[in-house]
């Protein structure tokens, strides 16, 4: 089992993460778990409301979600359950069926999502046409979907970098300093470290639109030292190699694709 340093958060040490099957717990409280999907990385919400028990992004079809289950239930005791979701993709989604047999109530958006009341729900346009952003105030927890990664490059394919930037505009809108940001995917990070993100992702997006015009390849693109360096500063879990390089090729494609329809508007 591999060791994983306990992260500082606006100096507070939060706890050792510990493990159950093969889900990695992140963070916890009275109130709220944040736990990691081992296989496919996406980040799960756990949270005890006055409501029930709800789930944020219930993670793929897995043959371990009965031990997530399981985790949950010894986790909060209650007979009502809810499953929320940040957006549709199946990496996000894929447990909701399996859970649904569970007894759990999904809680489609945005009209539910704003019936539901405990969880504050506001929509943006970045990863996909539907972003949820949602955030449960007796935490202070913040869940931005794949609006924010930290083990990743970034992926506003949908609101190119006018929607990202309102989504990033939107999440540090909400809670206070001390909210936990928690990204669809690596670790919990703060406020700080998301303005610090949307910074590095319009630098990165700057040079890849001047390695464009100067009619860069997207080979020679990727090999560029200043990309590589940019690149970098996404990996804050320290990943060797950070990317594979079939998501490295396209992203910088995807990434030329939206500069373009950015010039086309
Ligand atoms: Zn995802």
């Amino acid at each position: 089992m591999r060791s994983i340093t306990g992260f500082i958060l606006l100096g507070l040490i939060v706890a050792q993460p510990t493990y159950s099957g093969e889900f990695e717990v992140l963070y916890q409280s009275d109130t709220a778990k944040v736990v990691r999907d081992k296989s496919y990385g996406t980040n799960i919400g756990i949270f005890a409301t006055n409501r029930g028990v709800v789930i944020i992004d219930p993670t793929a079809e897995d043959a371990d979600l009965p031990k997530l289950n399981d985790l949950i239930k010894n986790s909060f005791q209650t007979e009502k359950k809810y499953l929320l979701n940040t957006h549709s993709h199946s990496d996000h989604t894929g447990g909701n069926a399996f859970f649904q047999q569970q007894g759990f109530t999904l809680v489609e958006s945005p009209q539910g999502l704003k019936e539901f009341g405990v969880i504050k729900h506001t929509q943006a346009v970045s990863h996909t046409a539907n972003d949820n952003i949602l955030y449960h105030p007796t935490s202070n927890i913040l869940f931005t979907g794949d609006i924010y990664t930290t083990n990743w490059h970034p992926t506003f394919y949908a609101g190119g970098l006018m929607g990202f930037n309102k989504a990033v505009d939107l999440l540090l809108s909400i809670g206070d300093q001390n909210t936990l940001i928690v990204p669809g995917h690596g670790k919990p990070t703060s406020k700080r470290e998301l303005e610090e993100h949307r910074i590095q992702t319009f630098a990165l997006v700057e040079r890849v639109k001047i390695l464009n015009q100067a009619g860069k390849s997207v080979e020679q693109i990727k090999n560029d030292e200043e990309i590589k360096r940019l690149l970098s500063q996404f990996n804050l879990e320290g990943r060797q190699p950070f990317l594979p390089e079939r998501a490295l090729t396209r992203f910088i494609e995807r990434t030329i694709t939206v500069l373009e329809q950015a010039n086309k508007a």
